[in-house]
């Protein structure tokens, strides 16, 4: 088994703290159009190992496509990402593996209907990683275990509620063993009762040392759980800073009118 990452502790970050962990995403320069629409500017951001960083700001500010660019679901138009050192390459056999390397959560759960959750967890890692049937499934139950759906691994998804399902995806995602988890919004589909059970897994992901980015508007997540806050307005960082900053002290005036609307 490999070691688990440096869990970073809210103590050890903060504006000038020295991150235990290196540099694992990176984003230098980024720039991104939709034709005329500039929807990611001179992006440079640094996502260190452990670190769970959370991403917030208006809607159409471009935090699903700031997290599409970094698993290549979208090309950019300008600058360098790199996973792991590794530069994203624009097609072929490498980025399927380097994409590998990024687990993937969205709003709306994705998972295969006609298949069932076993094999939906299963399915990455024996077509895209041809591991063995045997090791795929032992891992799979244990994923489903941590993530509280044990028990319904011969069910089809629309058998679950929406929390189940995500969690699901969540399975589904690790089972992969990516290096970072990009999370979308993972709650803002999901009836309200169903919110905290999907949040908790994500805490507990969080607390054993998984590299995160998370897009939500739950702020009390925010608070607990992440070690930085970004805000995104009109394609660009405008501020991050720890939560506690963030929330407290917000500098910008669209971070503060933005939090005056939210919270
Ligand atoms: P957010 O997730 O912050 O709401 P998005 O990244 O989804 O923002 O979108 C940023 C902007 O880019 C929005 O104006 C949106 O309409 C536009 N956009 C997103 N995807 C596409 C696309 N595939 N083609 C054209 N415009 C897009
Ligand atoms: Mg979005």
């Amino acid at each position: 088994t490999t070691p688990k990452p440096p869990v970073l502790t809210k103590s050890e970050v903060g504006k000038d703290a020295v991150h235990p962990g290196a540099p694992l995403v990176v984003l230098e320069n980024v720039n991104k159009h939709f034709g005329a629409l500039h929807v990611l500017q001179d992006i440079d951001l640094t996502i260190h190992k452990g670190e769970v960083v959370v991403v917030i700001g208006p809607s159409g500010s471009g935090k699903s496509t700031l997290c599409r660019t970094i698993n290549r679901l979208e090309a950019i138009d300008g600058g360098r990402i790199t996973i792991d050192g590794a530069l994203l390459p624009q097609e072929g056999r490498e980025l399927a593996r380097l994409r590998s390397d990024v687990g993937m959560v969205f709003q709306s759960f994705n998972l295969f209907a006609h298949k069932t959750v076993l094999q939906n967890v299963t399915l990455g890692p024996l077509k895209v990683r041809r591991e063995k049937a045997d090791v795929v499934t032992r891992r799979a139950h244990e994923l489903l275990d941590r993530v509280g759906v044990g028990s319904q691994a011969d069910k089809y998804p629309a058998q679950l509620s929406g929390g189940q399902q995500q969690r699901v995806a969540i399975a589904r995602a690790l089972a992969m063993e990516p290096k970072v988890m990009l999370f979308d919004e993972p709650t803002s589909a999901l009836d309200p009762e169903m919110i905290n059970e999907v949040l908790e897994v994500m805490r507990d992901l969080a607390r054993e040392g998984m590299t995160m980015v998370v897009v939500t508007h739950e702020m009390g997540f925010a608070r607990s759980a992440a070690n930085r806050v970004i805000f995104m307005a009109d394609g660009r960082i405008v501020e991050e800073n720890t939560p506690e900053e963030f929330f407290s002290n917000p500098r910008s005036d669209r971070a503060r009118d933005f939090l005056s609307k939210i919270l």
